[in-house]
C-alpha cells in the first residue's frame, strides 16, 4: 500500500480515514477480499505514521473547524469505522489508544441489536462455504460455476456490482434464494472477526478520551433509495436505540455506502432536522477549510 502519509494535506485541508475493520491476522481464503478488515500491523503502521507528520482530530474539532471556516491545522486528520464491527474495539481501540489518536465509530443499529451481518458479508460467507456451487443470478441468463477461490471472489464481485446498482431489489429476498441456490441453511449472524458487531455495552464505552458513536442507519439500507416516512423511519429508529440502549444523544452520522448517489437533500433534510450536525460521506478526497459538514469526502482504507 502507498503510504496514506500523502494523502495528508499541508495547505489546510483535512484528510479524513474511513475504515470498516481491523483484524489480528488474515485467516480466510475468499472472505475479507476486499480488505474491509485490515491486519492490525497495518493499520498500525498507517496510523503511526500519519501521527508522527498529522494532526490527529475528533470529528466534534473537525465540525467546529469546519463551522467556524478556518484552516485546519497542518496535515490534519481524523479517523472514522462505518457498521460498528466489535474488532473496532477489541483489536483497533489499543492502537489508537497506544497513540493517542480519538476516533469516531458510526454504528448500524440493527447490526448492533442483533450481531447481525450485512447482505454482503452473507453471501461471501455462503460462497466461501460452497466447496462447488451453481448460481443462477437474477441479472444473468447463464448458471455461473464456481469452485476455487478466484472463481468465488469473480462471482462475489459481479454479486457486488449488480446489486448495489440496482434500486428496488429485494436484497434480503435476493440472500436468501443464493443460500437456498447453495443448499445452506441461512445465517444471520456470526461470531467471526469478520461478522462480530459490537453490543450496546462496547458502544458506550467507546465513547471515552475524545473517540465518540454516531449513527449509520437501522438495516444500513442506501438512505437515498428510500423517502417519506420510510426514509424516516429508518433514521428515526437508528438514533432512538442508539439514545436508549447507550444514553448516547448523536450529533455524528454517516451514510451507508455514501457515494454521491447514496444521499440526497432530502436525506440531509431529514438528518438535520434530527439533530445531526456532520455526516461525511465515503467519496473519494479531502476536505477545504468550510467544507459543508454533509459533503465531506473521506479516504476509504479498508
Ligand atoms: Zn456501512
Amino acid at each position: 500500500m502507498s503510504s496514506l502519509t500523502d494523502r495528508l494535506t499541508n495547505d489546510g485541508g483535512l484528510t479524513i480515514f474511513l475504515f470498516h475493520g481491523v483484524i489480528e491476522r488474515q485467516e480466510h481464503q475468499v472472505r475479507n477480499y476486499t480488505r474491509k478488515h485490515l491486519p492490525v500491523v497495518e493499520f498500525e503502521a498507517i496510523l503511526a505514521g500519519v501521527g508522527r507528520v498529522g494532526k490527529a482530530m475528533s470529528m466534534d474539532d473537525v465540525l467546529g473547524t469546519c463551522l467556524s471556516g478556518e484552516q485546519f491545522p497542518r496535515g490534519a486528520f481524523a479517523v472514522t469505522f462505518d457498521d460498528g464491527f466489535e474488532n473496532n474495539l477489541t483489536v483497533a481501540r489499543p492502537v489508537l489508544d497506544r497513540l493517542g489518536i480519538p476516533a469516531t465509530v458510526y454504528v448500524t443499529s440493527g447490526f448492533v441489536d442483533e450481531n447481525g451481518m450485512s447482505w454482503v458479508d452473507r453471501i461471501e460467507y455462503a460462497i466461501e462455504k460452497t466447496r462447488h456451487g451453481v448460481l443462477r443470478l437474477p441479472w444473468s441468463q447463464r448458471a455461473s460455476h464456481f469452485a476455487n477461490p478466484a472463481e468465488k471472489i469473480a462471482i462475489l464481485n459481479d454479486i457486488r456490482r449488480n446489486v448495489k446498482s440496482t434500486p428496488g431489489l429485494d436484497v434480503d429476498g435476493f440472500v436468501s434464494d443464493v443460500f437456498r441456490q447453495l443448499d445452506l441453511e441461512e445465517v444471520r449472524s456470526s461470531d467471526d472477526q469478520l461478522d462480530r458487531k459490537m453490543t450496546w455495552d462496547q458502544v458506550r464505552s467507546w465513547r471515552t478520551g475524545g473517540c465518540l458513536v454516531g449513527g449509520h442507519s437501522h438495516t444500513h439500507a442506501i438512505l437515498s433509495f428510500l423517502s417519506g416516512p420510510r426514509l424516516e423511519q429508518e433514521i428515526d429508529i437508528s438514533l432512538r436505540m442508539l439514545k436508549e440502549r447507550t444514553g448516547i444523544v448523536a450529533s455524528h452520522y454517516s451514510y451507508p455506502e455514501g457515494l454521491a448517489h447514496c444521499y440526497s437533500e432530502e436525506v440531509i433534510r431529514a438528518l438535520k432536522a434530527r439533530g445531526i450536525a456532520c455526516c461525511p460521506t465515503a467519496i473519494d478526497g479531502t476536505n477545504r477549510p468550510g467544507a459543508d459538514p454533509f459533503h465531506l469526502h473521506r479516504v476509504m482504507v479498508s
